[in-house]
């Protein structure tokens, strides 16, 4: 069952990420009290990772009034299995498998929600970005993966398995690269960083960053224009089928990749190609918030406490 608090006035809001994490605390009146950041360990494993989430939280915690209350999110690039309350299919891998927000709640002896990054990056446009003013967003993370997250009227659209808006391991193509989720061919493989750089090494046996590849497109090499135009033409297939099943209000773009202009030209046209209706006319569009949205988002997200 979920319940909305709506009279917990303080907000702490943790953003996971790969290589870095940020807290944030948040007054009842939205002003920011606190914003701090740190390098995600990368060795010491998951309880290195837990013991810099714990630190931070009692940080900011350290700032509220005294017997001020308040609420603890925590956005991760992975998803909680509604079932097992376990981290699974998570870019950051040592959280798989664990269970973080139970482990957080005992070590923290005060509710804690933890949820996939996309759905805080959805929740944080809908509410202040990009997404203000729309009915039912897709959130679209494009970055080292793939990732996305529905938002109906403000709030997060989980499903009974916690995988709603799951699309980047959506199997698009069954003859196409494997993918660490143990499928081949998946929306990640194709239209993530790591999954256009891993394309190019394939077929021309060369290393190069996503930044690269786009650059030396821009500047006419052969073999980068060829495996970036494929990658807006997989950009417009896959986001067009989803705009097909959806037939969402917005959508909202983030992720290093949403810096890249061409999605915005040549990548919508290609998404009006694929989707089934010949005027489609679905704004797609840049976010608003920037590196900020995942950890508004969580802050957001951790006022929706969920209990069973
Ligand atoms: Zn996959």
């Amino acid at each position: 069952m979920t319940t909305i608090l709506n009279d917990t006035p303080y907000a702490i809001g943790i953003d996971l990420g790969g290589t870095k994490t940020e807290s944030l605390l948040l007054a009842p009146d939205g002003t920011v009290l606190l914003r701090q950041r740190r390098p995600t360990p990368r060795d010491g494993g998951y309880d290195a990772v837990l013991t810099v989430v714990v630190e931070m939280i009692g940080a900011a915690a350290a700032h509220l009034p005294p017997a001020a209350t308040y609420t603890v999110g925590t956005g991760i690039p992975g998803s909680i299995d509604a079932v097992t309350g376990l981290v699974r299919n998570a870019n950051s891998t040592c959280l798989i498998g664990r269970s973080l927000q139970a482990d957080l709640e005992q070590l923290l002896g005060h509710p804690a929600a933890v949820r996939n990054d996309a759905d805080c990056f959805t929740l944080a446009e809908c509410r202040a970005g990009a997404g203000q003013g729309y009915g039912l967003v897709f959130g679209v993370i494009m970055g080292t993966g793939c990732g996305g997250g529905i938002c109906i009227d403000g709030v997060v659209r989980e499903g009974p398995h916690r995988i709603a808006g799951e699309w980047g391991h959506f199997p698009v193509d069954r003859d196409g690269a494997e993918c660490y989720c143990g499928k081949r061919g998946c929306v990640e493989t194709l239209i993530s960083g790591s999954g256009v750089e891993g394309a190019f090494y394939r077929e021309y046996g060369q290393r190069l960053t996503m930044d690269q590849i786009v650059a030396q497109a821009r500047a006419g090499e052969q073999r980068c224009r060829q495996v970036f135009e494929r990658f807006l033409d997989d950009f417009g297939r896959c986001l067009g089928g989803l705009i097909s099943i959806l037939d969402p209000d917005a959508v909202v773009l983030g992720g290093g990749l949403s810096n890249i202009d061409e999605l915005y030209t040549v990548g919508i046209e290609r998404v009006r190609h694929y989707a089934f209706h010949d005027r489609l006319r679905t704004p797609i569009l840049q976010n608003r918030l920037g590196d900020s949205a995942g950890v508004f988002g969580a802050a957001w997200i951790g006022q929706v406490v969920v209990s069973s």
